[in-house]
């Protein structure tokens, strides 16, 4: 332990020069007495996989890693930071560190790899209650995957309301942005489905929040990019689990009538019918690659032909896709079938071009894993990923389609990869988290999931900034999800009217301003 310590001490001393000022190198008697020194780890592989992210383009050494064993481990590195350096060093929680752009990383400070909590943890850190008012819920750890929750409320027929797409995300990393999906239209994000949260603040606190109890600091957390605290639990909606699923995918050439009957699908009428669907997303389909991508691989070969003979036509060809989930015994089955067959009828996707799959729920939440590991197998998963997530109001989608889709991207000529487009309730949505919405009850996510490679990612960053560039000229009110900025001006734009509470909130729960460094918002 006591080499440990010196190697530690030794790398900090060395980068205290070069690092910015908040920045220091721990005082080795305190840090000798610290019960977690055998877990703060200065390897050179530790340090490259904390250096690194799914984006692939922004690396920042940290000084430190800590791998916990328990909450009390992070608890003891935030209080020791807080009380007993001057000036303290950063700390970022790391989750998968699935962020594209350094969010989850702590230049010169410390980050905690939360994923090796999961190795200490029983039951896959999830255990499942009851309440008489409020139904079945579930608290899980902050480290632990989606896919990890899934597993163990399945086997009790129950499952989390809220999804994102892909599971291989910890559930700190996701509440800490929004947590979205074709279920948030119904059933709101996965941040408006926590009841209660474990939260270590930025002043080594210990606090246990709800919407009741600790509010100002639940709110802040929610969304708040890792800002106000580490949430090492968190309490989450979970309910009867559907057995499977009609999945659906129909092509439009016209770009308002594909937005009409997602918009018409995600209506209060169009969810109110019995015919209502409980999945609704959307993605583009462009010349430039083949219909079926590693994101999600669902045209059958003997459609390709025919998907591809519109594209000559058309060049973009717009994907509804829909789910319906049922519970498995003939007559849900038979019913479900029945109501979908009704609802086609009210939409307008190209007669003909319609895809039905029937699969088991668990087989249509984890749907993005099977291209994970075929991209994997190439070599191909570890690639620059130069994305590029927006919110935009509903007013916007068309200009949106024409200055974007139908100018931008086609000029360019480069995208390789998903682009998806779907619509969502704003009332799902509760106004005192931190996350960032557009101001209009209905608002679009478009998000550019590109995959470059290690010396053309800059090609597909200029196409961001130009499509930035372009909503701004024309007045369209975009949000970045996962934001990225390198400006204070940017940030104080992105937050709008809730710049303000979300810089008292900081003062409030991370006064010295150690948490989530990665995200640039006040470092
Ligand atoms: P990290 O990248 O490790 O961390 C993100 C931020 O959260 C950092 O600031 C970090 O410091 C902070 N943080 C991490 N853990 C905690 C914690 N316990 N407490 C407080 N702060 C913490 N998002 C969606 O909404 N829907 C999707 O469908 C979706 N699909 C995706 C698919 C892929 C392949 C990828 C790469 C990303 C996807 N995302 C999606 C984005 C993803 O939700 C965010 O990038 C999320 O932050 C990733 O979680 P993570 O565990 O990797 O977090």
């Amino acid at each position: 332990a006591y080499f440990i310590v010196i190697l530690f001490i030794s790398r900090l001393i060395s980068t205290a020069g070069k690092s910015k000022p908040w920045t220091t190198f721990l005082p080795p008697k305190l840090f000798l007495n610290v019960d977690f020194a055998e877990r703060i780890h200065t390897d050179p592989l530790a340090i490259k996989s904390a250096s690194t992210d799914y984006g692939n383009i922004i690396h920042q050494k940290p000084a430190a890693v800590l791998y916990p064993s328990s909450v009390q481990d992070i608890l003891s590195l935030i209080t020791y930071a807080y009380n007993f350096s001057t000036p303290p060093f950063t700390i970022s929680a790391r989750g998968r560190s699935h962020s594209v752009s350094g969010q989850a990383m702590a230049p010169n400070g410390v980050v905690v790899d939360m994923m090796r909590l999961r190795s200490y943890t029983e039951k896959n850190g999830v255990e499942i209650f009851k309440s008489p008012s409020s139904g079945f819920y579930a608290d899980v750890g902050g480290e632990q995957l989606w896919i990890d929750v899934l597993k163990a409320t399945i086997e009790h027929g129950l499952a989390p309301t809220s999804w994102t797409d892909y599971l291989y995300l910890t559930v700190g990393g996701t509440l800490s942005n929004a947590g979205i999906s074709g279920q948030t239209f119904r059933y709101g994000p996965q941040i408006s489905n926590v009841y209660e949260m474990d939260v270590i603040t930025g002043r080594g606190e210990l606090v246990t929040c709800s919407a009741q109890k600790n509010s100002e600091l639940f709110f802040a957390v929610l969304g708040g990019l890792g800002q106000f605290g580490i949430i090492t639990r968190a309490r989450i909606a979970i309910e009867p689990a559907p057995k499977r699923v009609k999945w659906v995918r129909m092509l439009y050439s016209d770009f308002s009538a594909f937005t009409k009957d997602q918009e018409h699908l995600i209506s209060k009428n169009g969810r109110k019918q019995s015919n209502a669907v409980d999945y609704v997303e959307g993605s583009l389909l462009m010349d430039q690659g083949p219909p079926n991508n590693w994101r999600s691989s669902f045209f059958p070969s003997s459609d390709i032909p025919r998907i591809m003979s519109l594209f000559i036509q058309h060049r973009i060809i717009y994907c509804l896709e829909i789910a319906k989930y049922y519970y498995d015994d003939a007559t849900t089955q038979h019913s479900a079938a029945k109501e979908l067959e009704q609802m086609y009828g009210e939409l307008s996707f190209i007669a003909g071009f319609k895809t039905e799959k029937d699969v088991g729920y668990v087989e249509f939440l984890d749907r993005v894993r099977n291209g994970e590991l075929k991209l994997q197998s190439e070599g191909l998963w570890e690639v620059p990923h130069p994305w590029l997530n927006l919110f935009l109001p509903k007013s916007s989608i068309s200009d949106f389609n024409s200055g974007v889709f139908r100018d931008i991207v086609l000029k360019r000529n480069i995208t390789t990869g998903p682009v998806l487009v779907y619509p969502m309730n704003r009332n799902k949505w509760d106004d005192r988290t931190s996350a960032v919405i557009p101001d209009e009850e209905v608002f679009y996510t478009v998000g550019f999931l590109h995959s470059s490679g290690f010396d053309d990612w800059q090609r597909y960053d200029d196409q961001n900034k130009e499509i930035l560039s372009f909503c701004d000229k024309a007045g369209i009110k975009v949000k970045q999800y996962f934001p990225y900025y390198k400006t204070k001006e940017e940030w104080i734009k992105h937050f709008g009217s809730k710049w303000r509470s979300f810089r008292e909130r900081k003062a409030l729960f991370d006064p010295k301003m150690m948490l989530s460094p990665g995200q640039r918002i006040f470092n």
